[in-house]
């Protein structure tokens, strides 16, 4: 072989590695993770509703009675109530941040969090957590660093918060506008979870949900499939809903009463 046609000949092996080499990179690409592990934070990480805890620890006086149940726009009824506690009960966001870190948290809750954190690079490498939750942002932030388990959690869905830097209120927003027959107006934690995957363009392989409440029921029995595992609080919500609806949802139910039943249904996970 003459050096010229060698010479072409190398160019020609070139091309063909670059080419199967981007093969390969797009085919690295679009493999799923391993798993997604999805939280829900109120009565599942901690005891209290959130909102509850702090309005009980506030003082709050309601005007009227209200069925909080019956509440479909629940921004829209919490967030001028907070935005009140710095008016008229002039708690100061600083002193809100301490009420939330004093929040009891469920049974060995923290452990288990602490555990998985632990794991979180061996037994759940190529998983993701994510907290999906109607509480908002700066609650669970703050619960996360009280515990110091915030390097745990990849991703926080729930309704946006800050504080005003005029006014220093504390300011919650929705988190989008949705018309779920299940779920309040801010939030559908089933079309949250589909719009971050879309927009992250990320795919697993399973889902296992730990939740306590009617609002995780739309996910738990619209969205997840026959691969999946629900862990459900025992003796809630969620757990009832489900019992009652048995034929709906494809996915394995566990119940679980504290944090060290979940951490060994964990341990024992083949994922
Ligand atoms: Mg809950
Ligand atoms: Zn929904």
């Amino acid at each position: 072989m003459l050096i010229e046609e060698l010479i072409v000949q190398i160019r020609l092996w070139k091309k063909q590695i670059f080419k199967n080499h981007s093969k390969f990179c797009l085919t690295m690409l679009s493999i799923a993770k391993k798993a997604l592990i999805v939280i829900d934070y109120d009565k599942t990480m901690v005891e209290y509703d959130s909102d509850d805890w702090m309005l009980e620890k506030v003082g709050y006086k309601f005007e009227k009675p209200v069925d909080i149940d019956q509440i479909v726009d629940w921004i829209g009824y919490i967030a001028p109530i907070e935005v009140e506690l710095t008016t008229k009960y002039k708690v100061s966001v600083e002193k809100q941040r301490s009420i939330m870190e004093e929040i009891p948290s469920v049974e060995y809750f923290p452990d288990f969090l602490k555990y998985l954190l632990q794991e979180k690079e061996m037994k759940f490498k190529n998983c993701e957590f994510w907290i999906v939750s109607g509480s908002n942002t700066l609650y669970i932030e703050w619960y996360l660093e009280r515990n110091k388990v915030s390097k745990l959690i990849d991703k926080i869905i729930a309704n946006p918060s800050y504080v005003d830097e005029k006014t220093k209120f504390f300011i919650q927003k929705p988190y989008h506008e949705n018309s779920c027959k299940y779920c309040t107006k801010n939030m559908c934690k089933q079309k949250a979870m589909k719009d971050m995957l879309a927009i992250e363009k990320k795919q697993f392989e399973k889902i296992l949900y730990i939740g306590d409440g009617k609002f995780d029921f739309c996910t738990c029995s619209q969205m997840l499939t026959g691969k999946d595992i629900i862990f459900a609080r025992k003796g809630f919500k969620l757990e009832k809903m489900l019992q009652s609806s048995k034929d709906n949802c494809k996915a394995t139910v566990n119940v679980w009463a504290n944090g060290k039943e979940l951490q060994k249904s964990f341990e024992n996970l083949l994922i």
